[in-house]
């Protein structure tokens, strides 16, 4: 049996396919989020790669900012329940999940058993988001995918104090201004999205263990600028953009495993 979640975010497309709920067959990845061509083009690769057409998933589930707008999809998920369930998956012993997207920024605790037990968020602000760090990569004219090498070679952090993004977007060029190594300021602007979201994190509690999902997972400046600001260790998986996918296509599976039993 195969599932296919389809997650549409601000930014980036992300699916994965399941095989029996159990193995991830084929997974996409595309540039371009909700209103772009990203899904369709996402949602293709995955059939190319498998060699097959929508008739052949038994069950699609939707997720993401998008999901809504989306209506090849048999189901719509939240975001927060597919990271769940698509972040246990991967990481087993997980009980907080910090998800940090392209427009925004949610914490998740989890009961032993997966289930979602509370959750926080910001969308209302750009800082703690991808969306500052896309703004300052701009900026420095450095690729997103480099500013953890950069943030790698710091030995002193800049400090960014500025809470909002088009403040520290001055900052960051007055800092360069003054001849600030670039190194330094890369780790101040992943420390700065860090520190945001990590005061989100203690309001909910740190229960162990915690990872890191979303886009913004992927950058190791923040990862570890994470683990200074809550003290604790912080997993990482290089599937973390696709815990979203991952969720809303085990979803499928589970949905379908239920109504195959006539529960
Ligand atoms: P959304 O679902 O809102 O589109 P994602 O969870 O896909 O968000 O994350 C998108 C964000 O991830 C981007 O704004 C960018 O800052 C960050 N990102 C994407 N790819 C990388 C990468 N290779 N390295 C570091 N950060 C990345």
């Amino acid at each position: 049996m195969y599932t296919l979640g389809v997650d549409i975010g601000s930014t980036t497309s992300k699916c994965v396919a399941l095989e029996d709920g159990t193995g991830i067959a084929a997974s996409s990845l595309v540039r371009g989020g909700i209103g772009t061509k990203g899904p369709s083009g996402a949602i293709e690769q995955i059939y190319i790669s498998l060699g097959m057409s929508p008739g052949d998933m038994d069950a699609i589930v939707a997720t993401g900012y998008g999901r809504n707008r989306f209506h090849e999809a048999g189901a719509q998920l939240s975001e927060l329940t597919c990271h769940a369930l698509g972040a246990r998956f991967i990481l087993p012993d997980v009980h907080t999940i910090i998800d940090i997207g392209g427009q925004d920024a949610k914490v998740i605790s989890l009961h032993p058993d997966g289930r979602m037990k509370n959750f926080l968020m910001n969308d209302k602000c750009a800082a703690g988001t991808g969306r500052f760090l896309d703004v300052m990569a701009n900026i420095l004219q450095i690729s997103i995918s480099d500013l953890e090498t950069y943030a790698s070679r710091s030995k002193a952090p800049a400090s960014i104090s500025s809470t909002c993004t088009v403040f520290a977007e001055s900052e960051v060029i007055s800092q360069l201004a003054c001849g600030l190594n670039i190194a330094d300021i890369v780790a101040g602007i992943c420390a700065s999205v860090a520190n945001r979201v990590a005061a989100l994190v203690k309001r909910l509690g740190v229960t162990p263990a915690v990872c890191m999902s979303g886009g913004v997972a992927l950058n190791a400046g923040v990862r570890v600028a994470m683990e200074n600001a809550i003290g604790c260790p912080v997993l990482y998986s290089p599937k973390a953009q696709l815990f979203g996918a991952i969720g809303a296509a085990i979803y499928g599976y589970q949905t379908i495993t239920s109504e195959r039993k006539g529960g």
